[in-house]
């Protein structure tokens, strides 16, 4: 055998034995794989759907329209391109459609759980070529909401991105809405990580509040790897063009030939997570989170969070990466992560990430997640002993 596939199988052994914790990780739903991996892949067909560059396109047509339609019943907008790679092209598109160079960019620090695409300084596409106002969370982890209206006030920013990756509490999208409508501003909502929780009812719907929405398909969605740029009723409103303005910037602007395998993940997963079974999942993952919070308090251990998939665990000073590996040692595979107003550096941060998706996926419960968190308590108290 190919190497290659002796690896894919031992991988494929480390997935379904260890406990995977990481927030972002998931298992797709079992049709996704089959159309990730079939001869769609050989398929060119820049453009869209009636407007292709190339011929043989008919089937393909079919397919990325159906992806259109299933994903915006499902993530309630009048308008969805379902091309973007994956989430971080997802965001630029978004910025280069609805920003010039220069223009002000606000979003929430990547310290405090925001993402990269959010204007992080200096280093990133939206930190570099554009003015970046980052707003952090409080001592409790949570965003003051009338503290961030304060600053959009005076900072007047062009857009405001609001998501996160490691924040373990519920937006308020209308909030959002309000101070990003003072000011003029896109409001720019990234449901990468909730995805799955918001088609799956538990967690409120940005729709009504916000212009746009991107998502990836592979988080809470458990769909294939990539991403969709929504556009709302209410940005449609602002701007009869936006989503003229926005499939421009994906293609030509930003991309090449979309990957129609990957788009017909995309149309699979949106079916699946359209079904009640979906939202009884969804449920799960919330019920197993906040069970292995319970558990993870009576071990000691501060906890941010969670009113969602993910939390946040203080490990001691500088110690996150360290826990992070005695973890993987133990089983248990999860991230190390900055804590709010960390005062180590995000190389050694003092605490680590927790979620509960993709072992809800494979049919965890309440009492496992019990257990996990008594085993993580052990693993932490261990740390200690060594100083
Ligand atoms: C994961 C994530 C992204 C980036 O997605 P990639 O597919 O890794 O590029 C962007 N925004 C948020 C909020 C995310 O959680």
């Amino acid at each position: 055998m190919d190497k290659v596939f002796e690896l894919i199988s031992k991988e494929k052994e480390r997935q379904e034995k260890q406990i995977n914790l990481i927030p972002s990780e998931n298992i797709a739903f079992e049709g996704v794989y089959e159309a990730v991996g079939s001869c769609l892949a050989n398929k060119y067909a820049e453009g869209y759907p009636g407007r292709r560059y190339y011929q043989g396109n008919g089937l393909v047509d079919e397919i990325e329209i159906l992806a259109q339609e299933r994903g915006k019943k499902l993530f309630g907008v009048e308008h969805l391109n379902v091309q973007p790679y994956s989430g971080s092209p997802a965001n630029s598109a978004v910025q280069m459609a609805l920003l010039e160079a220069g223009d002000k960019i606000c979003g929430l620090k990547l310290s405090a759980g925001g993402h990269l695409t959010h204007g992080h300084p200096k280093i990133t596409f939206s930190g570099k070529y554009f003015e970046s106002v980052q707003y952090d969370v409080e001592e409790d982890g949570r965003i003051d909401y009338d503290k961030l209206a304060q600053l959009v006030e005076q900072s007047r920013p062009k857009m405001i991105m609001a998501g996160t990756t490691a924040y373990p509490f519920i937006l308020d999208w209308e909030k959002f809405g309000k101070m990003a409508d003072l000011v003029g501003a896109w409001l720019v909502a990234d449901i990468s990580h909730i995805a799955g929780l918001v088609v799956g009812g538990v967690h409120p719907s940005p729709s009504p509040f916000v212009d746009v929405i991107t998502s990836t398909t592979h988080k809470s969605l458990r769909g294939p790897r990539g991403a969709v740029i929504g556009v709302t009723k209410k940005g449609l409103n602002k701007d009869i063009d936006l989503a003229k303005k926005i499939d421009r910037a994906v293609f030509p602007g930003l991309q090449g030939g979309p990957h129609m395998n990957t788009i017909a993940g995309m149309a699979v997963a949106f079916e699946e997570a359209g079904k009640p079974e979906f939202g009884q999942y969804a449920k799960q993952v919330v019920a197993n989170a906040k069970a292995l919070e319970t558990s993870l308090r009576s071990e000691g251990l501060k906890v941010y969070g969670t009113e969602n998939h993910l939390m946040v665990v203080e490990v001691g000073f500088e110690k996150g990466k360290e826990a992070a590996v005695a973890l993987e040692e133990a089983g248990i595979v999860c991230n190390a992560n900055t804590i709010p107003h960390d005062k180590a550096g995000p190389f050694e941060p003092s605490g680590i990430r927790l979620g509960s998706p993709m072992e809800t996926s494979k049919g965890l419960k309440e009492k496992d997640f019990e257990k996990i968190g008594k085993k993580i308590g052990e693993v932490i108290k261990k740390l200690g002993e060594g100083d």
